[in-house]
């Protein structure tokens, strides 16, 4: 069976660890190039070489624009082409909102909602003058509200929001715009989590575990294949069914 992604070219966030890192071994498994970026260098360049010719890491902070910039601009020197964005890297700084400090405030609306604008700006000419191009972006079902993360849920509702947008906005182009949102994913974002707290979410969720980042990241290689080529604009539920019902 032919590789789902050969030939493609991949910008991924948030690469060095959790989803992003899965994301990155499925990816180049199914054949793409990926250029690897995350603001951990350790866990990033162990990744890297694990992948070998198929990953090219780089050590940048996504909320630094011009770095951002210099990063597309980079890539698409070396590939000539870049096909597939995917804006995953993201972050928590839990409080209730009575709590809830202005840095820890602006801090997760710049990595989660500010980055992934910057990094869909910098790539959209070239997709653009491509004729193709896919765009992937991590939501959350923590979009639909959750105690203590009034910064996250609002930046991952905000995503969900920009990705029905620029699906409007890039169709002419023949570029998808899709989210994913998971439900609990054990990764290290969710280490901090009480074990009370995740057992709880476990036994609300009706196929009875928490996500594992293989699980999420087989979402994103079915968005970004040619098997979605006329799904544009959606929002990928991968929650064990957490958020059906009432
Ligand atoms: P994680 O914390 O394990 O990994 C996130 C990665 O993003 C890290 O490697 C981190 O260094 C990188 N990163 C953070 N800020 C960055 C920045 N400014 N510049 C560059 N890199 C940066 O998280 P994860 O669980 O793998 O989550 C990945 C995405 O999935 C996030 O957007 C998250 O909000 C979303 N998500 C996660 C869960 C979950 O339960 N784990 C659930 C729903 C959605």
């Amino acid at each position: 069976m032919s590789r789902r992604l050969e030939n493609k070219t991949v910008l991924l966030t948030g690469a060095a660890q959790g989803i992003g890192a899965a994301i990155a071994r499925l990816f180049v498994a199914e054949g793409a190039t990926v250029a690897l970026v995350d603001r951990q260098p350790e866990p990033l360049l162990t990744l890297a070489e694990e992948l070998g010719t198929a990953a090219l890491p780089w050590v940048v902070d996504i909320t630094d624009t011009d770095a951002v910039k210099e990063v597309v601009a980079q890539i698409l020197k070396q590939w000539s082409h870049l096909d597939i964005l995917v804006n995953n890297a993201g972050i928590v700084r839990d409080a209730l909102t009575a709590k809830m400090s202005r840095e820890q405030w602006d801090s997760v609306l710049d990595v989660n909602l500010t980055a992934p604008f910057v990094c869909t700006q910098a790539v959209i000419p070239a997709m653009q003058s491509q004729g193709q191009g896919v765009i992937l972006n991590a939501a959350s079902v923590s979009a639909l509200g959750n105690v203590g993360q009034a910064n996250y849920a609002a930046s991952k509702a905000a995503i969900i929001a920009l990705t029905k947008t620029w699906a409007l906005e890039l169709a002419r182009y023949q570029i998808r715009v899709n989210a994913v949102a998971p439900g609990f994913t054990q990764t290290p974002m969710i280490g901090s989590v009480p074990e009370k707290i995740l057992t709880k979410m476990c036994e609300k969720t009706p196929l009875g575990r928490l996500a594992q980042p293989q699980d999420i990241a087989n979402a994103y290689c079915f968005l970004a294949s040619p098997e979605a080529s006329f799904i544009t604009g959606q929002v990928l539920y991968v929650d064990g069914g957490l958020t059906c019902g009432f």
